[in-house]
C-alpha cells in the first residue's frame, strides 16, 4: 500500500467543476487489478466520519477516491451519531463528482439510543428535502449479543439492546420500525444475534418495512437462509477478514474491543447460503490500520472472486443490490 498524503482541510480545495481525483491512495486507478469491479459500485458501510480513534481519510477524501474509481455511491456509518448531515455536506461540496453519498443514524446510546425522537430528527437532518437519513441502524456494539461475546458484566449486558425472541417487541423499537416503514428507508438490524435478526425481519416486514439489511458475517448458514427468505439482504463486509481483527482498540469505556475474525471459506459459504441475489458486499473500512475504503473494497472483491464467485455475481452484490436497496442516485441531492 502506497502511503497516504496527509488529508488536507477541504477549505483549501478548489471549487467549481473540478476534475475527479485521478488516483486512489496515490495509485493510478487504471493500473490496479480488479479496479473494474468498482465501476458503479456502492459501498454502503464506510467509517470515515469523525471518530474517537484514527481514520485513514476524511469524508471528503473518501468521496474523491470513490469518484476516481467511478463508484456510484458510499454510505457513511458513524457509531457516535447520525451521518446524514455529513453526507448532505459532502453532497453540497462534491456532488458534482457524481458519487451519491448517503447516511443515517446508528442508534447507539451515545447517539440517543433506540428512540423514535432520534429517528424523527434523522429523517430530515440534512440540507433540504431528500438529504435526510437513507437508513436507520439498530445498535451495533451496544447489543447484548456483542456484550456477551466481549465478556461484559451482567449489569452492562442487561443494559444493552436486545430483541425479545417471543412476545412483544419494546414500544420504542416498534415505533422506530414504523418510522422507517413510513419513509421507505432502510432498516439495518445492527449487531444482534441471528435469532434476533430473524425475529426483527419478520416484525419489520409485518409493519411495512420494505428495505432491510442484516449484517450476517457471523450468522449460521441456516439462519441466513431464514433471514433472506423475509426479503432482507444479508451483508458481508471485509473488516472481519482483515488484520484489523488482530489490532485492539479501546472503546469509550476504555475497555478492549476485539472483534472476532472469520475465514474466507466461512464467509464464502455464508454468501452462498444467502445467494448473490440476496447478498451485499461492503467494506466496513475507515479505521487507520486498514486501507482507505476504495482500495479496501477492491481487495475484498478480488478476495471474494478468489473464493469462486463469478464476476457477474460480484457485480450483483456490490452494484445492483445496494443501488436498489438504498435508492442510489434517486435522492434530491444525488
Ligand atoms: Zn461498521
Amino acid at each position: 500500500m502506497v502511503s497516504q498524503p496527509p488529508d488536507r482541510p477541504d477549505a483549501a480545495q478548489p471549487r467549481g467543476p473540478a476534475e475527479p481525483a485521478t488516483d486512489v491512495g496515490g495509485v493510478s486507478t487504471l493500473s490496479l487489478p480488479g479496479i473494474e469491479f468498482l465501476k458503479d459500485a456502492v459501498d454502503c458501510h464506510v467509517h470515515v466520519c469523525p471518530h474517537i480513534n484514527a481514520r485513514t481519510i476524511s469524508v471528503f477524501e473518501a468521496t474523491r477516491q470513490a469518484a476516481a474509481a467511478r463508484m456510484r455511491g458510499i454510505g457513511l456509518m458513524d457509531n457516535f451519531g447520525n451521518s446524514s448531515g455529513y453526507a448532505a455536506l459532502v453532497m453540497r461540496e462534491l456532488g458534482h463528482l457524481g458519487v451519491d453519498v448517503f447516511g443515517g443514524p446508528i442508534l447507539e446510546p451515545c447517539a440517543g439510543g433506540v428512540s423514535p425522537y432520534v429517528v424523527k430528527i434523522a429523517l430530515d437532518y440534512g440540507y433540504g428535502p431528500g438529504t435526510g437519513a437513507r437508513f436507520v441502524s439498530l445498535p451495533t456494539h451496544h447489543t447484548r449479543n456483542v456484550a456477551i461475546s466481549e465478556g461484559r458484566s451482567p449489569a452492562y449486558i442487561e443494559d444493552c439492546f436486545h430483541v425479545p425472541l417471543s412476545g412483544e417487541l419494546q414500544d420504542a423499537t416498534k415505533e422506530v420500525l414504523d418510522l422507517i416503514a413510513r419513509r421507505d428507508i432502510v432498516l439495518n438490524t445492527g449487531f444482534v444475534s441471528a435469532d434476533e435478526a430473524a425475529r426483527l425481519c419478520e416484525e419489520a416486514v409485518s409493519r411495512g418495512v420494505g428495505r432491510i439489511i442484516v449484517p450476517a458475517v457471523d450468522h449460521p448458514e441456516d439462519m441466513i437462509r431464514d433471514i433472506v427468505a423475509t426479503g432482507a439482504y444479508a451483508e458481508f463486509f471485509f473488516f472481519g477478514l482483515t488484520h484489523a481483527t488482530h489490532a485492539v482498540g479501546a472503546n469509550v469505556e476504555a475497555q478492549i474491543n476485539s472483534p472476532s475474525a472469520v475465514s474466507l471459506s466461512e464467509t464464502a459459504a455464508r454468501i452462498r447460503a444467502a445467494g448473490p441475489d440476496h447478498a451485499i458486499l461492503s467494506g466496513d473500512l475507515g479505521i487507520a490500520v486498514l486501507p482507505p475504503p476504495v482500495e479496501g473494497l477492491r481487495e475484498f472483491l478480488l478476495t471474494i472472486r478468489s473464493a469462486g464467485f463469478a464476476d457477474d455475481e460480484i457485480r450483483t452484490m456490490v452494484v445492483r443490490n445496494p443501488s436498489r436497496l438504498f435508492k442510489v442516485g434517486q435522492s434530491a441531492s444525488a
